[in-house]
């Protein structure tokens, strides 16, 4: 059985990382959006702890990003959240995020990346990106304001390049992010509507 016949057999899991400062419902589109099209059995959210490519500002606390992410996704019953990046010292990788997720799992799940058009289109400047992109799936989701036919012409290369494994997803264009949200609270606007009732009373 070649790899790819064998990831058909096992029950897929997709994995969907990211600072969530804070979540918002473009995350939650996306995550339901690969569920769903990818027949996935269910999704983990994986708040990053300390990532090596947002060190040009503060974060929110590990923990409450955390806590926010818990509270948004809970009437999904396909969603869960998991602490194993917030816990972890030193910057967090989504290499050893795999490694410990494969552990994890014995290798029983096929464990797949939910990113973003933007996230996708860096992913080679990511950590050992080469055997990351050898060894786990990827499902980039369209994303507002970034090309989709960039995109198509990155997943190609990839695939070409490294026999990844990587799917395209058509999300509804929700052109919301965590920045803006951030933005709108300094200067006071509302949030409504961009993210889930429970984190706007959270915030
Ligand atoms: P920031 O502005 O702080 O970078 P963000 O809104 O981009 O925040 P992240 O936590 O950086 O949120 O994103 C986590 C993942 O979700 C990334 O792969 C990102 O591309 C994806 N993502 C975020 N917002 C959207 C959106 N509106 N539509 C599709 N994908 C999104
Ligand atoms: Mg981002």
């Amino acid at each position: 059985m070649d790899r790819k016949q064998a990831e058909k057999e096992r029950p897929r899991y997709a994995i969907m990382g990211g600072t969530f400062d804070p979540i918002h419902f473009g995350h939650l589109a996306a995550a339901e959006t690969v569920r769903e099209v990818l027949q996935c059995e269910k999704v983990i959210f994986i708040p990053s702890g300390n990532p090596p490519h947002k060190t040009n500002r503060v974060l929110t606390q590990a923990q409450r990003r955390y806590a926010m992410t818990v509270a948004a996704i809970e009437n999904n019953p396909y969603f869960e959240v998991s602490d194993i990046e917030i816990y972890r010292n030193g910057y967090t990788y989504t290499l050893d995020t795999f490694n410990e997720l494969e552990a994890y799992f014995e290798n029983k799940v096929e464990l797949l990346f939910i990113t973003g058009a933007d996230a996708l289109l860096e992913v080679e400047t990511w950590y050992k990106a080469e055997e990351l992109l050898k060894r786990c799936s990827f499902a980039a989701v369209t994303r507002p304001g970034y090309d989709k036919s960039k995109l198509e012409q990155k997943l190609h290369e990839l695939q070409s390049k490294y026999g990844s494994s990587l799917f395209i997803v058509d999300v509804p264009g929700l052109n919301i992010s965590s920045t803006d949200i951030r933005d709108r609270i300094k200067r006071g606007s509302s949030i409504k509507y961009l993210v889930p009732e429970s984190i706007e009373q959270y915030i």
